[in-house]
């Protein structure tokens, strides 16, 4: 998976590599879905939602530039796959799922692989997490009409979110850098991702 959807598709940083070659993908998915965790496309999970295709998980953090001091913020946690490969890139991850299922499902998992640094909560991400802010960086892993301000609002200057923003359809990934105050918006991408229902996305 790390050498030929990663590696030769275009993902550089070694960090990123090695850690999406640590940690086992299977346990995120079904039992069902076991024999293609490794695959190049996006797998069902509960509740009717998708775990990402290894290379978008990667280029998502990869775009995040982790050195390892970072308090990360993820909103929608789903497998908690994106949670625990952030885990092992920075200080500590925050991660705010509204399907309490797969919540329980991620903590699980989180405590199986020792990710002592993730904390996890039960609301909608679109409100962030105010306790604890700000974060050096954001990821937003469904897709919204737009970026919710509370998450601008919520990003460390310098910080780095990266959100899906488009219609239910097809979303571009939006890269949002905060520096010296100003805000930057650059696109990087077409991808499809599940809704993001919240008070600043979907209406629920
Ligand atoms: N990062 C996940 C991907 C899960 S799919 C993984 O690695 O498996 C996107 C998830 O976002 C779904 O679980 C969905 O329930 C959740 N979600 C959608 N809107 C949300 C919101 N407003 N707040 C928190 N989670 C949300």
């Amino acid at each position: 998976m790390v050498q030929e959807q990663l590696a030769a598709k275009g993902i550089t940083d070694p960090r990123v590599l090695a850690v999406m070659g640590e940690v086992p993908r299977h346990l995120f998915v079904d039992d069902a879905m076991q024999g293609r965790s490794y695959g190049d496309y996006p797998l069902p999970i509960a509740a009717g939602q998708t775990i990402s295709q290894p290379f978008i998980v990667a280029y998502m953090t990869q775009a995040l530039e982790l050195q390892g001091h970072e308090k990360v913020l993820e909103i929608g946690t789903g497998s908690g796959y994106q949670a625990a490969i952030l885990s092992r890139l920075c200080r500590k991850v925050y991660t705010v799922e509204r399907v309490n299922t797969l919540l329980a499902g991620a903590r699980k998992l989180f405590d199986t692989l020792h990710c002592f640094n993730i904390v996890a909560k039960m609301d909608d991400g679109t409100l962030g997490w105010p306790e604890f802010a700000p974060y050096d960086a954001i990821i937003v892993t469904a897709g919204g009409p737009e970026v919710p301000h509370p998450l601008i609002d919520q990003l460390a200057d310098p910080g780095r979110l990266i959100i899906p923003v488009g219609d239910q359809d097809i979303q571009n990934l939006h890269l949002v850098t905060k520096e010296k105050g100003e805000i930057r918006i650059d696109r990087l991408a077409s991808v499809r991702f599940v809704e993001l229902i919240g008070e600043h996305g979907w209406g629920r």
